[in-house]
């Protein structure tokens, strides 16, 4: 699977947005996300990788084809196949409120606020991640690494921990055929959909 992360300078209040995964003629699934340069300065690091951390979490499966027919979309209960799969589910819901980047593809902001997969984001920060999240990643057709998050964990820790993580496939990027998810898939979520609400420090993604 190919992730492109960049950049894009709009004065809108589009903060980040990802693109629909598609797959090549290859079979290589590509990916794209983008954050808006316009928010550099007011996001803290965190803030930033967040985003754009929960934006891949959908390109790698969070709200697409994989991932939709593993629950109730009425009232976002998983299968029990599902739930065999990962017992872990049992205790998960999935969003239904929201427009169609938010509801059914993420996890319930009522019951699960704070997690990096909500389709509200926290402007004050403070948001964890649920072992669950990585772990629903096996029904999406991935390896995990082992070990896997054990425990709910604190987002910034996360980050500070891979912040060393260097790229070390450069010279495959050569190969890449780039214009391939610009000219194949449309976007698929922009953070927010609506205007900022400062009041209550939720924007939906
Ligand atoms: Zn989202």
């Amino acid at each position: 699977m190919v992730i492109r992360l960049g950049l894009f300078t709009q004065r809108s209040n589009t903060i980040a947005r990802a693109w629909t995964p598609s797959t090549d003629a290859d079979g290589t699934k590509h990916g794209r996300v983008q954050f808006n340069t316009v928010y550099l300065m007011d996001f803290t690091d965190e803030q930033i990788a967040g985003t754009v951390i929960h934006e891949i979490g959908h390109t790698l499966g969070i709200g697409f084809e994989d991932w939709l027919p593993l629950f109730n979309h009425d009232n976002g209960d998983f299968f029990d196949a599902a739930k065999e799969a990962l017992p872990l589910l049992h205790a998960m819901e999935v969003e239904r409120d929201g427009g169609p980047g938010t509801r059914l593809s993420h996890w319930d902001e009522d019951l699960f606020n704070k997690e990096l997969m909500t389709g509200y984001q926290e402007r004050d920060g403070g948001e964890h991640v649920l072992p669950v999240t990585i772990q629903v990643m096996r029904l999406l057709g991935h390896d995990i690494n082992d070990p896997t998050l054990e425990v709910q964990r604190a987002l910034e820790e996360l980050i500070e921990e891979v912040a060393g993580l260097v790229f070390s496939r450069q010279d495959e990027v050569g190969i890449l055929n780039m214009d391939f998810v610009d000219e194949n898939t449309e976007i698929f979520e922009e953070i927010p959909h609506g205007l900022l609400d400062d009041d209550e420090g939720l924007v939906e993604g």
